[in-house]
């Protein structure tokens, strides 16, 4: 299977189509040594992104990650990783998490520092902060980025409007603007990537990096006859998770999905992800997995897009409305 890359957003910067990404599996939902097998899989198979944040698993996932990129000794110029900031590590303070200077500052050194690299290929506000003067983040970012720390920046489900503002502060005081959002995007959930930033891709070269490709798993009709055993969805504490993505509307969907994918020769999930990466304004479609054999089976989607003729596109939008 050959990987193949895509520029983030009008930047420069090459990414894979298909990226790996930490959240509840690292630290939290499997072991190191299924970590590590993933990340040697991911970049065997051309991946060049690992996305992490100083939320997941409260900093251990970051932990993970850096233990296997020393373990690894990849080459640097062969990867990226990038880390989110705003919810914090764990800390509960005001000043321990949000989009101010401080809180900036900090999480990117603690994100530095538990990855175990000199700086961050990717730096994502990971939500709005409201109570932040946008001034004060964008400018916090231009000197993360002046200093060396930090080479991207950008967002994650912001709105068009809040991206916009940034772009006004930083043109304005020639600063280095956000390059990239981090939305959701599947075929569940596909406002903010085909209606609300349409216009932006033309007008600032908005680069995404997508992510719940599979609506933590629904899309691949494993939970469709109730959730499945040892998944996400049955985890601790995850019930607002499986709320907000299965549904009996959504489980039907899924259920006529299968025959197209099975036309095709193709799983569920291999064709959920192709169809994300039929988009051109995704720069790169970031995987969950829990299991190697996932990871194995997702990298398909990269081979499996040129399957997704016009004909295979419309039916499948029949469905999924
Ligand atoms: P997905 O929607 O693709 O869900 C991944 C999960 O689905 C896996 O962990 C696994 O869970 C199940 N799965 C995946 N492939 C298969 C398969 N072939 N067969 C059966 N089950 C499968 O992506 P995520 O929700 O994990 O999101 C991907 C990444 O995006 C995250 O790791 C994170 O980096 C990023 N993200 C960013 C957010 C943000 O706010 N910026 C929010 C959420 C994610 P299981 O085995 O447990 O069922």
């Amino acid at each position: 299977m050959d990987m193949r890359y895509r520029r983030l957003g009008k930047s420069g910067l090459p990414l894979s189509e298909l990226s790996l990404g930490s959240w509840l599996t690292f630290g939290k939902q499997i072991d190191d040594a299924t970590a590590t097998k993933l990340m040697k899989l991911a970049y065997d198979s051309g991946v060049n992104f690992f996305d992490n944040a100083e939320t997941y698993a409260r900093g251990e996932s970051e932990r993970v990650m850096g233990r296997i990129l020393a373990k690894m000794k990849w080459p640097r110029d062969t990867w990226t990783v990038s880390s989110k900031v705003f919810f914090g590590a764990g800390g509960k303070l005001p000043t321990q998490r949000g989009l101010h200077r401080k809180h900036v500052f900090e999480a990117c050194h603690a994100a530095l520092e538990r990855l175990q690299v000199d700086y961050l290929d990717l730096y994502f506000c990971h939500r709005p902060d409201k109570e932040t003067p946008i001034e004060e983040t964008v400018w916090a970012m231009h000197q993360l980025i002046m200093q060396g720390k930090v080479l991207y920046w950008g967002t994650s489900e912001w709105s068009a409007q809040e991206i916009m503002e940034a772009h006004v502060v930083a043109r304005t005081n020639h600063l280095i603007a956000p390059v990239m959002e981090q939305p959701q995007y599947n075929m569940f959930h596909r406002q903010k990537v085909e209606v609300e930033f349409e216009q932006m891709y033309r007008t600032t070269g908005l680069g995404t990096t997508v992510w719940s490709p599979l609506a933590s798993g629904l899309l691949t009709g494993k939970h469709n006859k109730g959730t499945a055993k040892g998944s996400r969805l049955t985890m601790q504490g995850l019930d607002w998770l499986k709320e907000q993505q299965v549904n009996a509307d959504r489980v039907k969907r899924v259920e006529k999905l299968k025959p197209i994918a099975a036309d095709l020769g193709l799983s569920l999930p291999v064709m959920a992800l192709a169809w994300c990466l039929k988009n051109p304004h995704v720069s790169t479609v970031i995987l969950g997995a829990s299991k190697e054999a996932q990871l194995k089976e997702n990298l398909q989607a990269v081979a499996a897009q040129d399957l997704l003729t016009p004909a295979v596109m419309a039916r499948i939008a029949k469905v999924i409305g």
